[in-house]
């Protein structure tokens, strides 16, 4: 979307064409500004407005008080607790930026937009009392850059001399920031994002590549994927420069070799380094960086990655032939990795679009992402997969986890991959009911379906004139051969699915004409990627669960305490959880659907 405002700039568009003409097939393809996608009556649009009485609850001037602070502007309100006020203070500020604006471009909601101009303003006015271009929450962090920029570095995984992960603190800003103009078009959020991108030049003119790549051992967010999106956005090389210098060797390295030395790592640290990876290789048309991504995805994917689409245990990858850990920890999946995957799946799918990309988007989209948060409101952290026990959900006004910054951005956004388009094609990706509108064509397209409570969804088509284009609709995995049936206004029409998993339906349309996709479901038993006898039942992208108890289940609700987003009832022995005993290979066979009930 960043690329979508820099249609006039000659210097972007020539590195843009260069890089598709590297290492991708359609250079064409974008995805759709979320203000041209609306969601209609569904679990995703309640999920939406669940998360924007969220984020109207938040207090902007508490959010706002840690980079008062080191500004020293006087703050109009005390931090938050939690984690706002114990070292990385001003991280949910970041993130706030970006839900602001992802909310205020999905629903065009004012009192959104006045929350996201009243946080710019504060945060511009912070950015001139610093008068370095600098802004951020970091406490004391001023006497720290100044060290860095002499070279002094002493930098752990989660510290960086002394302090909580600076960088990745800083990094919620600038994202922020691009999502800001991207996403809502903000010119002085553009401003302020070019001049804190100098300010990082100017801190680290001095520091040679080596001293670059020690700092970035301490975990740094998408650094690289911020610097390269400022490059395609002022069309200014040096910031590309910068992207690469911020990129990790250490983790990039084995990718570029197609190694997985991903074990034991930090997996949330990983995933927008790789992020950036693929950012810097699309704005500078590195094609090896890209095949390096792509790697990461399809490793994580294939290998580490459970049926509901998280991975790690604790944080950390476990061994891709040994899952036991995962079984037995409290701590499951982490939200922030599955809202970063689907970021990376969103990048690859653009440059690439294959299905298998959108079949993980979806999955990870129904399964982990949707269910992360309280139908009344809340976020989660872990998803354990330990039978029998149970998530803990944020409270707004206590809980400050990584995973509710990134928690308030993803339920502002399904609108973002729902479709995609290049010039002649329109992609539907998911079965979400929504509008679309395409202005290039004069179409407004609404999506409508119960799915998936139903197995078809329907498509009605609003045009201006009559005119030729292609729906590529993605033939999903999880549909048998044969089984997917597209009718035209009632006619059903000859499919076939192509290399990429897409059925193209390509004729002159006119107004009123109605697409209905018929989209059969069927019950699968999935095993672990290390092939243990552990399965979930998955119908067709919906994993199925059971309700086993509602006992024990302390802290529920989050407190302020620092290990408040961690499930710390009483764990039950995983030998008396229910069991399934079949005789047949085909576990899935002795399953029996509750009619007019899949779910
Ligand atoms: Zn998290």
């Amino acid at each position: 979307m960043v690329l979508k405002h820099l249609k006039n700039n000659l210097w972007t568009v020539t590195l843009l064409t260069l890089s598709a003409a590297t290492y991708g097939q359609s250079e064409q393809l974008q995805s759709f500004p979320l203000t041209s996608v609306r969601l209609l009556e569904g679990p995703f649009q309640k999920a939406q407005q669940t998360d924007m009485k969220y984020i109207l609850e938040l207090d902007a001037d508490r959010l706002l008080a840690p980079y008062l602070k080191e500004a020293g502007i006087t703050p109009l309100k005390d931090n938050y607790g939690n984690w706002e006020n114990t070292g990385l203070d001003g991280h949910i500020g970041g993130h706030y930026l970006s839900a602001l604006s992802e909310m205020y471009a999905a629903t065009g909601n004012q009192q959104i937009k006045e929350r996201l101009d009243y946080v710019l303003d504060w945060l511009e006015k912070c950015q001139l009392k610093n008068g370095d271009g600098y802004i951020g929450g970091v406490p004391g962090s001023k006497a720290m850059w100044a060290d860095i920029a002499k070279g002094k570095i002493d930098a752990g995984g989660f510290s960086l001399n002394g302090k909580w992960v600076p960088w990745y603190n800083v990094h919620k800003v600038y994202a922020g920031l691009v999502d800001a103009y991207a996403l809502t078009g903000n010119e002085k959020a553009k401003k302020m994002l070019i001049q804190l991108s100098d300010w990082c030049l100017k801190l680290v003119a001095n520091l040679s590549d080596d001293q670059i790549q020690l700092m970035l051992k301490s975990e740094h967010g998408g650094m690289n994927e911020v610097f390269a999106d400022v490059a395609a956005i002022t069309g200014d090389k040096k910031y590309l420069v910068l992207a690469e210098k911020f990129s990790h060797k250490t983790i990039l390295n084995p990718l570029l070799k197609d190694e997985d030395k991903l074990n034991g790592i930090h997996a949330n640290t990983q995933i927008p380094k790789v992020i950036g990876f693929m950012r810097v290789a699309e704005v500078g048309g590195n094609a090896k960086w890209a095949d390096a991504a792509n790697f990461f995805w399809k490793t994580v994917v294939e290998n580490r990655t459970i049926s509901i689409g998280g991975n790690s245990v604790r944080e950390h990858f476990n061994p891709s032939n040994d899952f036991s850990s995962m079984l037995e920890s409290r701590e499951g999946p982490e939200t922030c990795n599955s809202y970063n995957m689907l970021k990376l799946s969103k990048h690859l799918f653009l440059a690439h679009p294959e299905s298998k990309y959108m079949d993980y988007y979806e999955r990870t989209t129904y399964n982990h992402i949707l269910s992360s948060q309280h139908p009344e409101g809340g976020f989660v952290y872990f998803t354990p997969i330990r039978p029998r026990h149970y998530r803990v959900y944020s409270e707004s006004q206590e809980s400050f986890w990584c995973c509710v910054g990134s928690g308030l951005e993803n339920h502002g956004k399904y609108g973002e991959m729902i479709y995609a388009h290049d010039a002649n094609n329109l992609y539907v990706n998911l079965f979400i009911p929504s509008t679309l509108e395409w202005k290039e064509k004069g179409l407004e397209l609404t999506q409508n379906t119960r799915f998936p409570f139903e197995e078809q969804s329907a498509f009605t088509l609003d045009l201006k004139k009559a005119q030729k284009f292609a729906f590529k609709f993605r033939h999903p995995s999880w549909i048998t051969n044969g089984e997917m049936k597209i009718k035209v206004n009632g006619k059903e029409v000859a499919i076939e699915k192509d290399a990429n998993s897409y059925v193209t339906i390509n004729r002159k349309w006119k107004s009123g004409d109605v697409i209905s996709v018929v989209l059969p479901m069927h019950s699968t038993a999935e095993q672990l990627p290390d092939k243990s006898a552990w399965v979930s039942f998955v119908h067709g992208p919906i994993v199925l669960a059971a309700v086993t108890g509602d006992t024990d289940l302390v802290g529920l609700r989050a407190d302020g305490s620092r290990m408040g987003h961690i499930a710390s009832g009483p764990i039950y022995p995983i030998e008396e959880a229910p069991m399934l005993v079949s005789n047949s290979t085909d576990l899935a066979q002795s399953l029996k659907e509750i009619k007019n009930k899949p779910f």
